[in-house]
C-alpha cells in the first residue's frame, strides 16, 4: 500500500522533512503550506504509475518501473510533497514554492531535489543525493550521518 506517512520515511529524510517545514512556516507564513503525498510506494504501485506514462505521454509522472525507485524500499528513501493554501484549502502545485522548498531542504548536502533531474524533472520529489535505486537493491546505505 501506498503510504504518506513520515514513519515509512527514512527517518533522516522525516527529520530533515519536519525542520525544513518548520523552517518553512517561520519564512513563509503566508504562503501555501507543504505537506507530503507520498513515502513508500510497492512496485505494483509504482509499475501502474509508470503505466499511466506509457498510455498517455501526458500523464507521465515517472520514468521508473517497479524497484526502479527509491521510493520502492523500505523505508522508503524518497518522499514526494505538494501545497496547500490554507485559505481555501485547494492544493497548490507552483513551481516557485517547490524551489523555495528546494532551497531550505537541499542546504542539507545528502539530499536532492526531482527538480533538478534533467532527463526527467520530478518537482515534488525529493530524495537521497548520490544514492540509487540499485544501492538500495543491493542493501547499499546511504552515506549519512546515523540519526
Ligand atoms: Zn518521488
Amino acid at each position: 500500500m501506498a503510504s504518506r506517512r513520515l514513519e515509512d520515511l527514512h527517518p533522516y529524510l522525516a527529520n530533515a522533512y519536519r525542520r525544513a517545514a518548520a523552517e518553512w512556516d517561520m519564512a513563509y507564513p503566508l504562503l501555501s503550506k507543504p505537506f507530503v503525498t507520498q513515502t513508500y510506494r510497492s512496485n505494483e504501485e509504482q509499475n501502474a504509475l509508470y503505466q499511466q506514462g506509457v498510455i498517455d505521454p501526458k500523464k507521465k509522472v515517472t520514468n521508473a518501473k517497479g524497484g526502479q525507485s527509491l521510493h520502492n524500499y523500505y523505508p522508503s528513501y524518497a518522499f514526494d510533497i505538494a501545497f496547500v493554501d490554507g485559505k481555501n484549502g485547494k492544493l497548490d502545485w507552483s513551481l516557485d514554492l517547490f524551489k523555495k522548498f528546494a532551497k531550505i531542504i537541499c542546504r542539507d548536502q545528502n539530499i536532492e531535489w526531482g527538480g533538478n533531474w534533467k532527463s526527467f524533472k520530478d518537482n515534488p520529489h525529493f530524495g537521497f543525493k548520490n544514492y540509487k535505486w540499485q544501492d538500495a537493491a543491493m542493501g547499499k546505505q546511504p552515506n549519512i550521518p546515523v540519526v
